[in-house]
């Protein structure tokens, strides 16, 4: 059984940041980077609201500096999958790809949250050939071309707006007749000439071809299909965070959110840290997951500190 004072589990900037605080405080700390090094931000193409770089920076480049950061300070991150967590007492026993048992002093959890999909077979077949979860990502693609975002939150909004400048049309498929987005945001969406919204409308089916979308079949409430033509697909109905492996010991709010206390990062299992995304349905960017992994690894600093005195 390996023993680690502070594990950190997510490779994204939330983990990495906060793998660069607890190596520079001499916590050791090892950090496990799961299937997708770099987390969500790595299916984006430039960053160009991270400060520090005036003229936007390359996501994978930013991925590869931040861990490249945690290593040169001795972080030792590792590349597998949690499989199994027992919190139930300290120190924490973690089990990475179904074999290698960890015994964790500390855990910080940073594993993010995915993109929601409808789940309909036809937008699986589509994902990456028009298919999207992220405009910000592929919304170049589109230009001068007309595309569909489903949603009706925030999310959809922004995703929606932000493609109009894009664009020449966006279509909004909102299931409801009312939007769930903030006041602001849908003023934004109204005063947007290019973007029409089609109320009440389901996705029965994305459409399409060997080069991919062209199109979405849709139902009214009323029952009435109809189609329309579109070269992509946007999905904006949310996102889910990674905290199912950790849940049956920490708290979590209604959508799955690992809460933590405060300004801090503390869950309420003591030596239990949340940084990120997993941890924050509200700002979800890449320099708030940064702040909050660096409080994670002061808050597990403080800790252990704590624990040595007692
Ligand atoms: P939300 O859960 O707020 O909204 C999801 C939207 O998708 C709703 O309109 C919902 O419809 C719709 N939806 C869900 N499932 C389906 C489905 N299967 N088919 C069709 N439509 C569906 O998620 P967001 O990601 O928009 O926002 C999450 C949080 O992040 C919120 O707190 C939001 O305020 C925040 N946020 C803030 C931003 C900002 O301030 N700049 C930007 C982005 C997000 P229905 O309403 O009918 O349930």
């Amino acid at each position: 059984m390996e023993k680690i004072r502070c594990l950190i589990i997510g490779g994204g900037p939330a983990g990495y940041t906060a793998a660069v605080y607890a190596s520079r405080s001499s916590l050791a700390p090892v950090l496990y980077e799961g299937m997708e090094p770099g987390g969500q931000l790595t299916t984006t193409t430039v960053v160009e609201n991270y400060p520090g770089f005036k003229d936007g920076v390359d996501a994978n480049e930013l991925m590869n500096q931040m861990r490249a950061q945690a290593q040169r300070f001795g972080a030792d991150i590792r590349r597998g999958s949690v499989t199994k967590a027992d919190l139930s007492q300290r120190p924490f026993r973690i089990t990475v790809d179904g074999e290698h048992e960890i015994e964790a002093e500390t855990l910080i959890i940073a594993t993010g949250a995915t993109a929601k999909y409808l789940g309909l077979p036809s937008e699986t077949r589509f994902r990456g050939a028009g298919v999207s979860a992220c405009a910000t990502c592929d919304g170049f693609f589109y230009r001068r071309k007309d595309v569909a975002v489903v949603g009706g939150g925030d999310s959809a909004c922004e995703e929606a707006t932000y493609l109009a400048g894009l664009c020449n049309k966006v279509y909004m498929i909102v299931r409801r007749d009312v939007f769930r987005a903030s006041k602001a945001m849908q003023e934004r969406v109204f005063a947007t000439p290019n973007i029409e919204i089609l109320w009440n409308c389901n996705t029965q089916e994305v459409l399409g071809d060997e080069n991919g979308v062209t199109g979405v079949r849709l139902i009214r409430k009323n029952g009435e299909v109809f189609d329309i033509k579109v070269d992509g697909f946007f999905l904006g109905i949310g996102h889910h965070p990674n905290a199912e492996l950790f849940a049956p010991w920490v708290q979590t709010d209604e959508n799955g959110y690992i809460i933590t206390e405060g300004k801090t990062t503390k869950t309420n299992v003591e030596g239990v840290f949340a940084a990120g995304d997993v941890q924050d349905p509200k700002y979800r960017q890449a320099i708030t997951a940064a702040a909050s992994g660096c409080r994670a690894a002061l808050d597990a600093e403080r800790f252990l500190l704590e624990k040595m005195n007692q």
